[in-house]
């Protein structure tokens, strides 16, 4: 019988990924996850460093999501909300709207943070046409946004190395400078009353390397936006449930979007699932007649599965009984005094950072010295996964995850940063690393 690891590389095609490097590195084989550790076929076992790429909430296997789940699974595993509803749907909209910014009344479900974004822009641009106001037609969006992978929010996205391609296929948008209210002034003094909504990330630009906002910016984007009378989305698909101190980042400026955007962390990392929050007055532009064609066409096959909404719910839940925000409160604190001694390297430019997500800048590399790369393979030889940004080194612990296991990920962060630097380190291990980062014979025979 063939290995995986060969399998792997005749059929898959990775995401984001150059598969001619992928195919000369042996990356773990995943086979199964406990709390914030992954273990591979080899029998090791790594830290969950950047939460399943950002998603992972409570740790993987939580008791309470897996139980929610399996007792789904013995209802129904899916069925379709075009034309039926069904219960977890139902009850995860409420909890939704219970703890979104005071506002948000109405929750349109899809799967993906790119489809979450993908229907603000198109709610957000039939709403004018259906409300008397049809010149606009345009989306302002911040340089070095990230929106998504889809055509629609790639167009409302600004990571040249990621979207240049595609520009004849994308429809144009008008730029502002992140974090300068200023700028969005100026853009929105020239086009305003062509302008359907602004897109934004609040508070961290995530893709862009966590591009962090100065305090007042979010607020002062919506002061603008209901001055110039257009739409704010803000795109919380990284940024919420609890990544950046509260369970969204609009709170942190007392800001309500006009639509908000949720994926990633939404059903605790384990199952695809994203909505798209409105006001109930935009819900209520496009109620009418059936032969006034309000109706907002778009669904997808999967929209609000019941799996995905049973998890989530069961992860609103976890939230509470697990009161995971005030581990966030100790874990932001904790960052603080850790990623200190990265001020001192020569090659750490900057690091930026806003709750528990992290980027840490590196200087002095070609593109193709893959620094940030260089520290993931140094990272997982120590026993965790991160992944970067170019030359930004990312990480994105999750919510719940214990103080013992971030200090273990900080000083292998550290380390591999300074092995690939050539800097020094001086930190001791802060914790016995624990017993599962051994090697784990049970698993060792696959
Ligand atoms: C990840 C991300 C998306 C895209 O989500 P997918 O589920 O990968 O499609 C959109 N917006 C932001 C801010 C993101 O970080």
């Amino acid at each position: 019988m063939e290995d995986l690891a060969t399998l792997d590389r005749r059929y898959l095609w990775h995401p984001f990924t150059q598969q001619r490097g992928w195919i000369g590195e042996d990356a773990p084989i995943i086979t199964r996850a406990e709390g914030f550790t992954l273990y591979d076929t080899e029998g090791r076992a790594y830290i969950d460093g950047v939460s399943s790429l950002w998603c992972n909430v409570h740790g993987h296997r939580h008791p309470g999501i897996d139980a929610a789940i399996r007792e789904q699974l013995d209802r129904v595993a899916h069925t379709t909300m075009l034309g039926l509803t069904h219960e977890p749907a139902i009850r995860l909209a409420q909890r939704l709207i219970e703890i979104a910014p005071p506002g948000l009344s109405r929750v349109f479900y899809s799967d993906s943070g790119s489809t979450a974004t993908e229907i603000a822009v198109k709610i957000a641009y039939q709403h004018w046409q259906q409300a008397g106001q049809p010149r606009r037609t345009r989306f302002v969006s911040l340089r070095e946004a990230y929106h998504g992978d889809t055509i629609g929010s790639v167009s409302v996205g600004g990571i040249d190395l990621f979207h240049a391609t595609y520009r004849p296929l994308l429809f144009e948008t008008l730029k502002a400078e992140p974090g300068d209210a200023d700028d969005l002034r100026r853009v929105l003094e020239a086009h305003g009353e062509e302008v359907a909504a602004v897109i934004m990330e609040p508070l961290v630009q995530g893709a862009a390397g966590m591009i962090v906002h100065p305090p007042g910016y979010l607020r002062a984007v919506r002061e603008l936006c209901d001055e110039f009378g257009t739409l704010l989305i803000c795109d919380e698909v990284a940024t919420g449930f609890g990544r950046t101190g509260r369970m969204f980042a609009c709170e942190h400026e007392g800001v309500t979007p006009d639509l908000l955007c949720l994926a990633k962390g939404i059903s605790g990392g384990y199952l695809p699932l994203a909505a798209t929050l409105t006001s109930e007055s935009l819900y209520a532009s496009f109620l009418g007649r059936h032969d006034e064609f309000k109706t907002f066409f778009h669904g997808h096959t999967f929209t609000g599965n019941p799996l995905a909404c049973a998890a989530a719910i069961a992860s609103l839940d976890a939230f509470d009984q697990d009161d995971v925000l005030a581990n966030v409160t100790e874990l932001d604190r904790l960052l603080e005094s850790l990623l200190e001694p990265l001020t001192a390297m020569p090659r750490v430019r900057e690091i930026r950072r806003r709750g528990l997500m992290v980027g840490i800048e590196l200087s002095g590399f070609e593109p193709s010295d893959r620094s940030g790369h260089q520290v993931t393979l140094a990272a997982r030889r120590r026993g965790a996964i991160i992944r970067p940004l170019g030359d930004v080194v990312v990480l994105m612990p999750a919510p719940a995850m214990d103080a013992d296991t971030l200090r273990e990920l900080v000083r292998i962060t550290v380390d591999s940063i300074a092995e690939v630097t050539g800097a020094t380190s001086h930190i001791e291990p802060a914790v016995e690393a624990p017993a599962a980062l051994g090697a784990n014979t049970e698993e060792t025979a696959r």
